[in-house]
C-alpha cells in the first residue's frame, strides 16, 4: 500500500537532503531572510520546497501540497539576487529552474488542506539549520485527517545523514542516507526512568523549559534534558536513543498552535516504531483542523511505557499552578 506515494517521497527527500546540506556548508547570512513572524528562512527553505514540489506534482499532479513557504518574498526586488543562489544549488543538484519556473514550483506548496495532501517543511529547524545543527526535512502525506506516510531526512544524524520513514501499519524503518541499506526501527525499551534519555527544543522560545527539567527531574533522570533542534528528536525516540521528547507551550506564547508539517512525519515515526504520541493533556494529535493542530497543546512523544507516567506528572504540576 502506497508503494509509489512512498518510493516517490523517499527519492524526493532523499535529493533534498543533499541539496540541504550542500546549502548548509556553503552559504553566508546574506542567504537568509526574516519572515512576517521574525522567523527565518533561506535559500535552502526555497530550494528544497521547489524541489520536492516538482517531484511530487510531476508523479501525483492530483494531490495537492501543503507547504510551510510560498515564493512572496523572494519576488521582492530587493532579494533578486536570492534566485541566483537557488537556481545555483539546484543545478549543482541536477535541476536547472529559471526564476519563474522556482516561484511556481514553491507555490505548488500553497494549497489549503482538505481530503488527501502531501504536507512539507522542507527545512524544520531552520534555527538549527543556521547554528550548523540538526535540522529536517519532513514530509507526510495526510488522508482524511489520518498521516498515513511520514518520511524525515536528517542529513546531521549520523555519520553520513539518516532517513527515517513510516506508513500506517506498516512499521518504521531507516537508511543510513546513500548506502541503500534498510532497517527495522523499534523504539527503547527501557522502564527504568533513571536510565532514559529526555529531548527538548534547543531554542528556549519554543517550550517550556523550566516545567520540562522539574518533569526531569521528578522522573529521576540522570542527566538533564538534550536541547536539539527540529522533527530529528522524533527521529532519535523512534530509534530508542531517547525514551522522551515533551514540548510543553511556553507561557510567553500562548497563541501559538503547533503546525501540521512540523509533526505529521515525526508523530508517525514513533508511533510505527513502536512509540506513543499524543499532546501533554493525553489527547491524539488531531490532523484534522487545517494547517495547525488547534485541538491540542503541547507534544509528547515517547517509547510508550513512560508515557502515562509523564502525563500523570504534567497533571500534577498544572493542577498545582490553578
Ligand atoms: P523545534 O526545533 O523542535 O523547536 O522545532 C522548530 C519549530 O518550532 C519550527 O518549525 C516552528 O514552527 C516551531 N515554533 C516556532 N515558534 C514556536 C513557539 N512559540 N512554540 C512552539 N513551537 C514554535
Ligand atoms: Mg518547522
Amino acid at each position: 500500500m502506497l508503494q509509489k506515494e512512498k518510493e516517490t517521497g523517499l527519492q524526493a527527500v532523499s535529493n533534498a537532503m543533499v541539496l540541504a546540506a550542500t546549502i548548509q556548508k556553503e552559504m553566508t547570512s546574506r542567504d537568509t531572510l526574516t519572515k512576517k513572524d521574525r522567523s527565518p528562512v533561506t535559500i535552502a527553505d526555497f530550494a528544497v520546497q521547489a524541489l520536492i514540489c516538482k517531484i511530487l506534482s510531476h508523479h501525483f499532479p492530483h494531490l495537492p501540497i501543503v507547504g510551510e513557504e510560498d515564493s512572496l518574498a523572494i519576488k521582492k526586488p530587493e532579494n533578486r539576487e536570492l534566485f541566483t543562489k537557488i537556481n545555483h544549488y539546484l543545478k549543482k543538484c541536477g535541476t536547472a529552474l529559471d526564476e519563474k519556473e522556482i516561484c511556481d514550483c514553491i507555490d505548488l506548496g500553497g494549497a489549503e488542506p482538505d481530503g488527501t495532501f502531501w504536507t512539507l517543511d522542507p527545512i524544520d529547524g531552520t534555527k538549527g539549520f543556521l547554528r550548523g545543527e540538526q535540522f529536517a526535512i519532513a514530509l507526510a502525506l495526510i488522508r482524511e485527517g489520518q498521516v498515513c506516510l511520514g518520511i524525515l531526512g536528517c542529513p546531521n544524524l549520523g555519520a553520513s545523514g539518516t532517513l527515517f520513514w513510516a506508513t500506517e501499519n506498516g512499521g518504521c524503518s531507516k537508511m543510513a542516507a546513500g548506502t541503500g541499506k534498510t532497517e527495522a526501527v523499534q523504539v527503547s525499551a527501557a522502564s527504568d526512568s533513571r536510565q532514559m534519555k529526555f529531548v527538548e527544543s534547543y531554542e528556549s522560545s519554543h517550550s517550556d523549559k523550566d516545567t520540562q527539567l522539574e518533569i526531569s527531574r521528578r522522573l529521576a533522570i540522570k542527566n538533564p534534558p538534550e536541547q536539539m533542534d527540529s522533527q530529528v528528536k522524533y527521529g532519535i525516540v523512534a530509534a530508542g536513543t531517547a525514551e522522551i521528547y515533551l514540548r510543553i507551550p511556553n507561557p510567553s506564547t500562548p497563541d501559538y498552535r503547533e503546525k501540521i508539517w512540523d509533526h505529521a512525519a515525526g508523530s508517525l515515526i514513533v508511533e510505527q516504531a513502536g512509540g506513543q504520541v499524543s499532546d501533554i493533556e493525553g489527547k491524539k494529535l488531531d490532523f484534522s483542523a487545517g494547517k495547525t493542530l488547534r485541538h491540542n497543546r503541547g507534544i509528547l512523544a515517547t517509547n510508550n511505557k513512560i508515557h502515562q507516567r509523564v502525563l500523570d506528572i504534567i497533571a500534577e504540576l498544572a493542577a498545582k499552578k490553578k
